[in-house]
């Protein structure tokens, strides 16, 4: 059981104008898997390699159990990368893929066996020794490679979007194996993704990375639920922010006035944010409703998707059901109070519309 601390993390790559990780500060406590999300080039990468020591920050400290790290070389930090590729041997058999490390470290024949065998009905590949890495799909080879990840008992696993080329079945069912294996063994899990549903479904908490800035660590349900910030908001799917003046349980936007929860908010000038499975379309005026004017529907399989015109704002409603009304009607969009959050406004004025 290790836990991994990372302090005020700097690091920039020689000819980039932006660091790669900003001041990142973020603890992962014994034992849990914490999902990297974000944007690709949002430094999740870089903060994988800086704690498996393939690189190193110009400023900050990580540690491990407490301990610095930063002068300990890759090979005895116990951290092991596991990529998107399964990066096998390919003229080595499935056994001796899984067993290489044991090998290194000196390990007898007899308890490589033992081991090898062990990791294979761990990862649901019984009976494959023998096999080459050519024989066995895509998943089954990642399987492999998270077997010999984790043959060597290492302090901590790193998962550079390892699910990222298999299709959605294969992907579902490691993803799947690859969380029921780390809870059981204890695993402390770092797992880098750009796929929201994935570090949502995997993470006990998911830490939201953009250009190099830590935005957010929260549990995978309060972060969806209550992004803290605007740009948070918006990497968890919000699309729809409304900034005004809060008064008196009223938020008075150039858009209208919407009643809104002010608990913990204090009033003046405020912006809150809605889900676009929380707003809804309708023919009539009622509670919390502005005009709108359909532009466009798209079905998306689970929901309808419209884009609808609010005041000179564009924004973006799901509908579980399609509405019977056509693109150019004039329609009403409900903004239901308890939907509505506060967010700290974290995106400088002029780089947005307010919905
Ligand atoms: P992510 O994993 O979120 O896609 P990375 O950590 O790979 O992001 O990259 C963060 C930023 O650092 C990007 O702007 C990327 O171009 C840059 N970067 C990453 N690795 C290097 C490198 N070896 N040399 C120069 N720039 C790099």
């Amino acid at each position: 059981m290790t836990q991994i601390e990372l302090h005020n993390i700097v690091k920039t790559y020689p000819r980039q104008a932006l660091p790669a990780a900003a001041e990142v500060s973020l603890h992962v406590a014994s034992g849990t898997l914490v999902a990297m999300l974000g944007p690709s080039g949002s430094g999740k990468s870089t903060l994988l390699k800086l704690i498996a020591g393939v690189e190193l920050p110009d400023n900050g400290d990580i540690r491990l159990d407490g301990q610095s790290v930063l002068d300990v070389p890759a090979h005895k930090r116990g951290a092991v990368l596991m990529f998107q590729k399964a990066y096998l041997f390919p003229f080595l058999s499935v056994a001796e893929n899984i067993a290489f490390g044991l090998k290194v470290q000196g390990v007898s024949q007899a308890t490589q066996h033992a081991e090898v065998r062990r990791m294979l009905e761990l990862v649901e590949l019984p009976g494959c020794e023998r096999k080459r890495p050519a024989q066995l799909s895509g998943g089954e080879q990642q399987r492999v490679a998270l077997a010999r990840a984790l043959v060597i008992q290492p302090r901590v696993l790193l998962l550079d979007e390892p699910f990222s080329s298999l299709d959605p079945t294969v992907r579902q069912t490691l993803q799947e194996a690859v969380r029921r294996i780390q809870r059981e063994r204890g695993i402390t899990t770092l797992l880098v993704t750009h796929d929201r549903s994935e570090a949502l479904a995997m993470a006990d908490q998911v830490a939201l990375l953009d250009r190099g800035e830590l935005l957010a660590c929260a549990p995978p349900q309060r972060l969806f639920a209550r992004p803290p910030t605007r740009r948070a908001a918006r990497l968890m799917g919000v699309t729809t922010f409304l900034r005004g003046e809060l008064a008196g349980g009223q938020l008075r936007t150039g858009l209208g006035t919407l009643t809104v929860c002010t608990e913990g908010v204090p009033p003046g000038q405020a912006t809150y944010a809605i889900r676009p499975e929380h707003l809804r379309l309708g023919g009539a005026p009622g509670p919390n409703t502005l005009p709108a004017r359909i532009l466009s529907q798209t079905f998306r399989g689970e929901q309808h998707e419209y884009q609808a015109q609010v005041g000179d704002a564009t924004i973006r409603v799901w509908a579980f059901q399609p509405l019977d009304a056509p693109i150019g009607a004039q329609v009403f969009v409900q903004f239901p109070p308890e939907h509505l959050f506060a967010v700290d406004d974290d995106e400088p004025e002029g780089r947005h519309k307010h919905a």
